[in-house]
């Protein structure tokens, strides 16, 4: 059975985080949904130890502490997420509501839909060398969902970062031979980690490269191998079972820009009173939308939300009278944020 509901939010960074905000406030709630393991969308994903100068009353604030506070600040509307799993498919129903799925098979029957996918789902980046669509998910993997099953086997660690370092440390004794390639002589991965794994290649019990894979290599049509070419162009092959890349997430606009609404140069046409995509109902707030004078900033992003929040209120009852409250002095929004009396 789909989950039927006013609002969906496709994309949990900081902009899908204040649109529950917004919407909360005028007692609207929205399931959240997010490709990722976790939410905050760039900020959690590509830049979380870093400062950002330009939050309004922050003189500067870290990415990840703004997430954290964006999820503090929605904790009163216990809103349900939907993480690890991407919105692929959209259905327009006869009677005006929406049918998302998503790529785990949920579905929810919505009234409205807010699109706030910034550059898009996160996606594993993918071998791309000659060879390599053939064995892409098959010898070629991007995840390890049962370490068991490499125990015994012959593989290669591809990447630089923790997640690359963490699995070596974790399998090296389990698996029959190890061999990490980073295409760098430094690694993105914690200090501690790169040293473990200096101390195991020291002792042959994993085989550290440093290249670039050139070339996916088969027998008759079966896997081998990878050609690596090291920093002086000299190629070597490289025996494995199977191959398991750590080369980090890229965004990947995917489904949203199959769904028949107006894009411009890889993002959603908006108006600017509503932030209402071409489609009534559906919504585009954040890095994702374009209008005229358009900047990707988060500031303008927590502004769109704030529109189309309203926009979408009225969209659910459009007979509605629709009064500005201030949060500081409206009783309704105090008690829709939980506030007891002598706090206020
Ligand atoms: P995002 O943060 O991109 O989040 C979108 C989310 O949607 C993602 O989690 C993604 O997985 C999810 N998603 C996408 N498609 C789907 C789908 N089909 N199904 C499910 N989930 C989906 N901005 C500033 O204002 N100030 C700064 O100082 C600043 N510094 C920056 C520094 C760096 C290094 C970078 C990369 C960006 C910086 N930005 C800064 C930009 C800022 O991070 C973005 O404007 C902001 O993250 C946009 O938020 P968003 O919620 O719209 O999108």
């Amino acid at each position: 059975m789909p989950i039927n509901t006013d609002v969906v939010i496709i994309g949990a960074g900081p902009i899908g985080l204040f649109q529950v905000f917004e919407l909360g406030l005028l007692d609207i709630r929205a399931h959240v949904v997010d490709s990722l393991a976790k939410v905050g969308g760039q900020c959690g994903e590509l830049y979380p130890e870093k400062p950002i100068y330009d939050i309004p009353a922050y003189p500067v604030i870290g990415a990840q502490e703004l997430v954290d506070r964006l999820v503090d600040q929605i904790a009163p509307f216990k809103t349900q997420f939907h993480l690890k799993q991407a919105v692929t498919e959209l259905q327009r129903k006869e009677d005006g509501r929406f049918l998302l799925t998503t790529s785990t098979g949920t579905q929810f029957d919505t009234a409205t839909i807010i699109i706030a996918a910034g550059l898009g789902a996160f996606q594993p980046r993918q071998v791309r060398a000659p060879g390599a669509a053939d064995f892409n998910e098959k010898n070629i993997h991007y995840r390890i969902t049962q370490a068991k099953k490499l125990y015994g086997k012959d593989i290669i660690i591809l990447g630089g970062g923790d997640s690359a370092l963490d699995w070596t440390l974790e399998l090296y004794d389990k698996v029959n031979s190890l061999i990490l390639i980073h295409r760098r002589v430094e690694y993105r991965a914690q200090a501690a980690s790169v040293k473990k794994m200096k101390a195991l290649a020291e002792q042959g019990l994993i085989r550290e490269f440093h290249g670039m894979v050139r070339q996916v290599l088969s027998d008759n049509g079966s896997y081998r191998g990878l050609l690596v070419a090291d920093a002086d162009g000299n190629t070597h092959e490289l025996e494995s079972d199977d191959v398991y890349v750590f080369w980090g997430l890229s965004p990947n606009l995917g489904p949203v820009s199959e769904w028949g609404l107006d894009i411009a140069k890889r993002q959603i046409s908006v108006d600017t009173e509503k932030y209402q995509t071409n489609e009534k109902g559906i919504f585009a707030v954040g890095d994702i939308n374009t209008y005229l004078g358009k900047k990707k900033l988060i500031l303008s992003g927590f502004h769109e939300a704030a529109l189309a929040a309203f926009a979408v209120q009225k969209h659910l009852d459009p007979d509605k009278k629709i009064f500005l409250q201030y949060t500081t002095t409206s009783p309704i929004m105090h008690k829709r944020l939980g506030l007891k009396k002598d706090s206020i």
